[in-house]
């Protein structure tokens, strides 16, 4: 069977795991604030907040804005639960737009979708390919945008218009414009969860842009305390001799990520650009080559001059098929000991949203984009000989 995205763990991740637990220091510390600065420098930012999930940073931040029950946050309907079930968890509501046939958020269907309730705007870099963010700044900072926003919190004084949100959480090491993800919105979240590109068994980042007067270093340290409880010392700091009195400053969360989750990490980030992305990058190409002249398929747009994916997903998608044609076609590949996937089922057709009101006939590409799609494997450990594998199952089930 060839599997679908299993995690790339070698004798390097083992040992630094290993040398992370004999330190004496397994949870936030020295390897977790190494980590921070390593991503900060990759992405181009200032700062970067380390988390125990791209859910955990997502709702972090929708707290830290302020967000809640009458507010709305503008997601798109084709993506994972988390980019919304954060918004729920708020008690605010997710208002969902339909996607563009690239999968990426419809930046018209947000113009159209923003109210004087809406806070907050994610879009989502799904399969790892950057939405069009010059688009969305510049959509936030429309003077009509901004006049109809209404601030309910010194925090959304201070931004006095909607929040930009990245969901990157498939984009790490993706372009636009000569920029990584990481630098493109006000707030960038990425996921370290054991499928994503890289892991640390379960992580997430938090990227800091925000513009002025925003200080992201005084935000970074207020974030360190508003993830670990609202206390005013970690638990290293307190190890120090005399420092043990602290307080509380506020209800915090417990989001913080350990040092054996970030000695992953570090070591993967290290060989991300020169090992990991380029081998993703030869099996994309792989597909793309096997599949762009063959009417049966429709290959996803991965590269142009102005976008470079992180390879996360390839989402091919079958020319001419039917939601059940497209399962049948699932099936004989994995008869084929294949492991295909979709990403993923909308939102609008899944029963929490469902039960909400929410329904997938009001996102019709949304439908044909998954309708149609089938993700195919691509891993570090992917061979060659494999990827025509993959190439020849899907061609001989369709
Ligand atoms: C995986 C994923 C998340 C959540 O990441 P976690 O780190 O598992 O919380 C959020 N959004 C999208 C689009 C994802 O695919």
């Amino acid at each position: 069977m060839i599997p679908f995205s299993p995690p790339h763990i070698d004798n390097k991740i083992v040992e630094e795991v290993v040398a992370a637990l004999r330190s004496g220091w397994i949870t936030t510390g020295p390897r977790t604030k190494a980590f921070e600065k390593q991503i900060a420098a990759f992405c181009g930012v200032q700062n970067v907040l380390c988390v125990n999930s791209a859910s955990s940073g997502l709702e972090l931040m929708l707290h830290w804005f302020g967000i809640g029950p009458g507010d709305e946050v503008i997601v798109p309907a084709y993506t994972y639960t988390a980019t919304a079930e954060v918004v729920i968890h708020c008690g605010a509501k997710p208002v969902m737009v339909d996607v563009h046939p690239d999968f990426l958020i419809d930046v018209g269907k947000v113009r159209a979708a923003i109210t004087p309730r809406t806070k907050a705007i994610i879009p989502v870099d799904i399969a790892g390919y950057p939405c069009d963010y010059d688009e969305l700044n510049a959509l936030v900072n429309e003077a009509s945008v901004r006049s109809q926003f209404t601030p309910a919190n010194e925090v959304q004084r201070m931004l006095g218009r909607p929040l930009l949100m990245s969901d990157a959480a498939h984009s790490l090491g993706a372009w636009y414009k000569g920029q990584r993800t990481g630098a493109l919105a006000d707030v960038t979240v990425f996921s370290f969860h054991a499928v994503k590109n890289l892991t640390t068994a379960e992580g997430g980042a938090i990227c800091l842009k925000l513009p002025a007067p925003f200080d992201t270093e005084l935000l970074y340290k207020q974030l360190c305390t508003y993830s670990l409880h609202g206390q005013s010392k970690d638990a290293l700091a307190k190890t120090q001799i005399g420092n043990w009195r602290y307080d509380v400053l506020d209800a915090g969360y417990k989001c913080n990520m350990t040092d054996v989750a970030a000695a992953m990490g570090i070591v993967e980030l290290e060989r991300y650009d020169s090992e990991i992305l380029p081998r993703r990058r030869e099996i994309f190409e792989q597909y793309a080559d096997a599949f762009h002249d063959d009417p049966r398929f429709q290959i996803p747009e991965f590269a142009t001059p102005d976008k470079t994916t992180s390879y996360h997903v390839f989402a091919l998608r079958l020319a001419h098929a039917t939601e059940p044609e497209r399962d049948a076609a699932m099936q004989r590949i994995f008869e084929q000991e294949v492991a295909v996937n979709v990403h993923f089922i909308p939102l609008p057709m899944l029963s929490a949203y469902k039960k909400r009101g929410y329904n997938i006939q009001d996102y019709p590409v949304t439908y044909d984009n998954y309708a149609r799609e089938i993700s195919l494997p691509v891993y570090y450990d992917l061979t060659d000989e494999q990827v025509q594998q993959v190439v020849a199952a899907v061609k001989k089930a369709v």
